[in-house]
């Protein structure tokens, strides 16, 4: 049986499946570097207010007050998510949806500091090697960190 903690006071038994992968089958106007058809993901966060410094900048992430994909909304589990155009991220023909959904939210949880605070040439040290740990440390790799 389904036990729902409700720990944050904002969830609701529907409110699951934060990491989204899909085709695009809709472009509003002004979109920007997206195409009918197209392969995309998109994590926790699926819009913000796009008009304050932090967003006009390009560094919408880590914005606190974003729009999150399953608050309010279900994620995930519904059968079409809108966000605005900055949000998803593209991925490749390739990849595997399944694949593609870890990295939406963990992934890139680990993967932001090695790109911001790591070069190639420097050694990382990753505490903790559960389910994020074990993606930093297969990207530190990869960088040539490890
Ligand atoms: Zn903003």
């Amino acid at each position: 049986m389904f036990r729902f903690e409700h720990e944050w006071g904002i969830s609701r038994p529907r409110d699951a499946g934060p990491r989204v992968v899909g085709r695009i089958i809709a472009l509003g106007p002004n979109t920007k570097g997206l195409a009918v058809g197209q392969r995309v993901g998109v994590g926790w966060f699926s819009g913000s207010d796009m008009h304050c410094h932090q967003c006009l900048s390009g560094n919408h992430h880590p914005l606190p007050q974003g729009q999150a994909t399953i608050i309010g909304h279900r994620g995930g589990f519904a059968s079409r998510v809108r966000t605005h155009w900055a949000w998803p991220s593209p991925l490749p023909e390739k990849l595997n949806f399944a694949e593609a959904g870890p990295l939406l939210c963990g992934g890139i949880t680990v993967f932001n500091p090695l790109a911001m605070h790591a070069k190639p040439t420097d050694r990382v040290g990753i505490i903790g090697i559960g389910g994020l740990g074990h993606m930093a440390v297969k990207f530190a790799a990869a960088y040539g960190s490890m």
